[in-house]
């Protein structure tokens, strides 16, 4: 049965651009007749707070969006993620990183092919990476292309998803995944045992999701959750990228942009059939 989510992060109030991209999967979803399904994504514990995840409840309930009950909240699902980890691990196809972002930054500036170049990390010689391990510094995890490619051989190459949207240079149809692009992402973050594309990749199996509806921003993104797909044993659901809103100055809608929030909109006494009418709703 098709079932699409709308999956915020916690960490700042809605604005524009999350009522047009939850609009969006939810018609989607109404269309076919399907499933909606809301999902916290708070695994980034420093930046998440309990009183946004409120807010996003109120908002989109306001916006007139109804969802499947519970929400799964990535916080309390630690252990599934985990399990995939652990799993990834026992295949050899992650190492541990101990590096820190100053290290890897000045390590990417000097990269042979200047900073375009995707990282690559280095798994250390297991004496090494012993005599790390006893001075407890801490560590993130990152997948191993190398091992990856290794892995699957000839499926490597025939990965592919279908995008029944677009990504951000009109790519639509079959597309050939180059999860190479990205380099060896980090899958859990030092000291949280997981990190954005292990915990989505995870949710969407276990929740069912046939249709990821979200913004052109996570193109790139399906890339390498396509390939960790292949790697977990886990089917593929389809993707439809949608445009970015963008505001009266042509920048997309951001947090960081200090755009305006559903709940200022909200304030100022416009009502919720408006801005559904604005957004093309
Ligand atoms: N949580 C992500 C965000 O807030 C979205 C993840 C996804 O749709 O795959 O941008």
């Amino acid at each position: 049965m098709f079932a699409s989510r709308f999956a915020p992060s916690p960490s700042g109030y809605l604005h524009r651009g999350h009522a047009f991209s939850a609009l969006t999967a939810f018609k989607a979803a109404r269309e076919a007749q399907g499933r909606f399904i809301l999902r916290i994504e708070d695994i980034d514990t420093e930046r998440c707070r309990q009183e946004f995840e409120a807010a996003i409840f109120e908002d989109l309930a306001w916006l007139g969006l109804e969802w499947e009950q519970p929400v799964r909240r990535q916080s309390d699902h630690l252990a599934d993620y985990q399990a995939a980890l652990e799993r990834l691990r026992a295949d050899g196809l992650v190492y541990r990183c101990f590096k820190t972002r100053r290290e890897i930054l000045d390590e990417i500036a000097r990269a042979p092919h200047g900073p375009e170049t995707p990282y690559r990390g280095a798994r250390l010689a297991p004496d090494e990476e012993a005599r790390m391990l006893e001075t407890g510094a801490p560590f993130a995890w990152r997948l191993s292309l190398e091992a990856a490619r290794a892995r699957l051989g000839p499926a490597w190459d025939a990965l592919s998803f279908t995008e029944e949207g677009a990504g951000p240079n009109g790519e639509h149809g079959l597309i050939g995944a180059r999860p190479e692009t990205a380099g060896d992402v980090i899958l859990a973050r030092k000291g949280l045992g997981v990190a954005y594309h292990l915990a989505v990749v995870v949710d969407d199996a276990l929740q069912g999701i046939t249709h990821v509806v979200r913004g052109q921003d996570l193109f790139e993104a399906a890339h390498i959750q396509r390939l960790l797909q292949a790697l977990l044993g886990l089917p593929t659901p389809t993707y439809r990228h949608h445009r970015l809103l963008v505001g009266p100055d042509g920048k997309r809608f951001a947090k960081r942009d200090r755009a305006e929030t559903l709940r200022e909109i909200r304030a100022r006494g416009v009502s919720a059939a408006a801005l559904r009418n604005e957004l093309g709703f």
